[in-house]
């Protein structure tokens, strides 16, 4: 992988990843782009003891540009986007609209391929290995950015998940506190190592999934996919590398030469569940991800949560009252029939 790293007319940093070391990017972006006044803040909930970040400059974003106008498409025949090279494999720049500024933190955008019709889920396993090894990188480099606890590199797909650009990319948030799931699952993971005398609560979950069986959707020699237990979303996946790491940066060689061909065959198998003449699945997809600060980093368990908000053709799973008002989730298909669903349309 090459690494080209280089800076847009407003600062903004862009780097290219190139899966060959030949290829040369010494594009300039000539768009006569002001700086960003980006005025977020992250103020605390004190009745919830979680964190909300206050963005108020991204009201102005680009909503829904005509594909013509794509800021995510290369430059070419004149017309200057986001991405100055005429063409590209995978980029990460700044976004331009964050949710998380300065030393609050700091939001990237990630395009998947220069191919404005694709999709992840039609990319070649060389190009999901570059997402893999960009989203790897980005993690290290994030990492050392002052302030920084936890990076989510995350993907929402479809107009239905509020997606305002058609272009296949996903985003990547360095949050400067510990998410409030996170510090749920770190809560439980501490609780299961009193109770259970030291035992690890994310190895002990996929041990019992892998056990049990019915909830499983695909397994290979070295990740494990399956429906959880209490899914809250009608169709939700977790994948795990079969060996614990804390994070991207811990994947071995062997994982993530397989990664491409399990994640593609699982998003392949998302665009099926509601019949080959439904267009494709909305989902959300993020790597979850230890954070820096923890002292328990160790006993996190990377994985990726895939999940979508449709519950059958046609029909959106809203968060309602219950959900919205209180987080209690009422979820309308049973795990097991989700998981029995996702292994059907297998590709042949
Ligand atoms: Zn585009």
């Amino acid at each position: 992988m090459k690494k080209t790293p280089t800076r847009l007319a407003d600062g903004r940093e862009l780097i290219y990843y190139d899966s060959a070391d030949n290829v040369v990017r010494d594009a300039v972006d000539p768009r006569p782009l002001e700086p960003v006044a980006t005025t977020s803040e992250t103020r605390y909930d004190r009745l919830l003891g979680d964190v909300v970040a206050v963005a108020s400059h991204r009201q102005g974003r680009i909503y829904h540009p005509p594909a013509n106008e794509c800021p995510l498409c290369p430059s070419r025949d004149g017309r200057h986007t986001e991405i100055p090279a005429p063409d590209y494999e995978v980029v990460v720049f700044e976004n331009r609209f964050p949710s998380l500024t300065g030393d609050k933190g700091r939001c990237e955008v990630v395009c998947f391929t220069s191919d404005h019709d694709a999709s992840f889920a039609r990319l070649t396993p060389a190009g999901a290995r570059l997402v893999l090894d960009a989203w790897t990188d980005r993690t290290r480099e994030l990492s050392q950015l002052p302030g920084v606890v936890q990076v989510y590199p995350f993907e929402n797909r479809g107009e239905e998940i509020g997606v305002t650009l058609g272009h296949p990319h996903g985003q990547i948030y360095a949050y400067p506190f510990v998410t409030p799931r996170t510090a749920l699952m770190l809560r439980t993971l501490a609780e299961h190592r009193e109770s259970t005398g030291g035992r690890n609560l994310f190895d002990d979950v996929l041990a019992d999934e892998r056990a049990d069986g019915r909830r499983i959707v695909l397994s290979g020699e070295h990740w494990t996919a399956f429906v959880p237990f209490a899914a809250h979303w009608p169709y939700e996946v977790h994948l795990y590398p079969n060996r614990r790491v804390p994070d991207l940066l811990g994947l071995d060689e062997d994982a993530r030469a397989e990664f491409p061909h399990v994640y593609l065959e699982l998003l392949r198998r998302f665009d099926r569940i509601f019949g080959d003449d439904q267009p494709p699945t909305p989902y959300i997809s993020g790597w979850h991800q230890a954070p820096f600060t923890s002292a328990d980093r160790r006993d996190f368990a990377l994985h990726l949560e895939l999940f979508t908000i449709r519950r059958t053709s046609g029909k959106l799973k809203y968060l309602a009252g219950s959900e919205s008002g209180m987080g209690a989730f009422v979820n309308d298909v049973p795990p097991e029939a989700a998981a029995e669903r996702l292994r059907e349309v297998a590709t042949p």
